[in-house]
C-alpha cells in the first residue's frame, strides 16, 4: 500500500512543481530509482503503474529483470560502469544513463544485440566538476556526444547529472540551471536529444523549475535504503 501512496504524493510534486514553472507535467518522465529493494517490491511498484526502473549494480540489476520478464518494463542503467559489465548492460537493459567515456560507448555499441533496437544512451555530465564524482567535463561533452552520435547501435538521448550535495536551493539551481543549457546546446546538433535527467527526491521541483524531462525518484517512492553496498544488498 505505501507504494500506492509514495506514488501518488510524487506524483503531486512533480504536478506542482511543473505548473510553477508553466510547464506540461506530461513533459516528465518518472523513474523508479530501485537499487536495493527486491523483485517483489518492483512487482508492486509496476502494479501502482511505474514502467520505467532505474539500477546501479548489475548483478542485482540482472536478477530482478529476470524476475519480472513477464512485465513490460523499462529497465535504465544508471551506475557506474566498468569495462566487464558493457556486455550485460547491451544486452539487458534498454537504456543507460552513466556513459562517460569513448571505450565504454564503443564497447556498449559492438555488444548491443543487432535484433534489439538501439540502445538509449545519456551522458552523465560531472556537472559539478567533482573530483570523485564519474562523467565527463563539460568541455569533453561535445566530443563525446559526437562519437556517440556515430555510433549505430547507440540512441543518443540526452545528459544526465548527479550535483553535489547541498540543501541550498539557489545552488541546487544554478548547477540544474548550467546543465539545462548544455543539453539545449546540444539538442541543437543533435535531433535524437529529447533527455534531460535530472532530479531525485530531495531536489525534484529544482530540477524540474530548470527544465529537467527526467527525474529519478528512490527513497520518497520507495523509502529509506538501508546502506547502500557495492555488492547490492537488497531490502
Ligand atoms: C540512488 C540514485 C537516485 C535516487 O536517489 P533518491 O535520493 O533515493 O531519490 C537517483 N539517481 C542516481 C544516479 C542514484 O544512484
Amino acid at each position: 500500500m505505501t507504494i500506492i501512496k509514495n506514488l501518488s504524493s510524487v506524483t503531486n510534486r512533480i504536478e506542482n512543481a511543473a505548473l510553477q514553472a508553466n510547464r506540461s507535467p506530461a513533459d516528465i518522465q518518472l523513474l523508479a530509482v530501485s537499487k536495493t529493494w527486491s523483485a517483489e517490491k518492483l512487482r508492486d511498484a509496476a502494479s501502482a503503474g511505474l514502467t520505467a526502473f532505474g539500477e546501479n549494480y548489475l548483478q542485482e540489476a540482472l536478477l530482478k529483470i529476470n524476475h519480472l520478464q513477464d512485465l513490460n518494463l523499462d529497465w535504465h542503467f544508471i551506475g557506474p560502469i566498468q569495462s566487464n559489465k558493457t556486455k550485460d548492460i547491451a544486452q539487458h537493459f534498454d537504456w543507460v544513463q552513466s556513459v562517460d567515456r569513448q571505450k565504454i560507448a564503443q564497447r556498449l555499441a559492438t555488444q548491443r544485440p543487432k535484433d534489439k533496437p538501439p540502445l538509449n544512451v545519456c551522458i552523465q555530465v560531472n556537472i559539478d566538476n567533482e573530483q570523485t564524482k564519474s562523467g565527463v567535463s563539460d568541455t569533453n561533452l561535445f566530443t563525446l556526444a559526437s562519437n556517440i552520435d556515430a555510433l549505430e547501435q547507440l540512441n543518443l538521448r540526452g545528459i544526465m547529472v548527479i550535483p553535489s550535495k547541498t540543501d541550498n536551493p539557489e545552488q541546487q539551481h544554478a548547477t540544474f540551471h548550467k546543465a539545462h543549457t548544455l543539453y539545449q546546446k546540444l539538442a541543437k546538433t543533435y535531433p535524437s536529444i529529447d533527455t534531460l535527467s535530472m532530479g531525485m527526491s530531495a531536489d525534484m521541483s529544482a530540477a524540474i523549475a530548470e527544465g529537467s524531462t527526467m527525474v529519478r525518484i528512490g527513497s520518497a517512492l520507495f523509502g529509506q535504503r538501508s546502506t547502500p553496498t557495492s555488492t547490492g544488498q537488497v531490502n
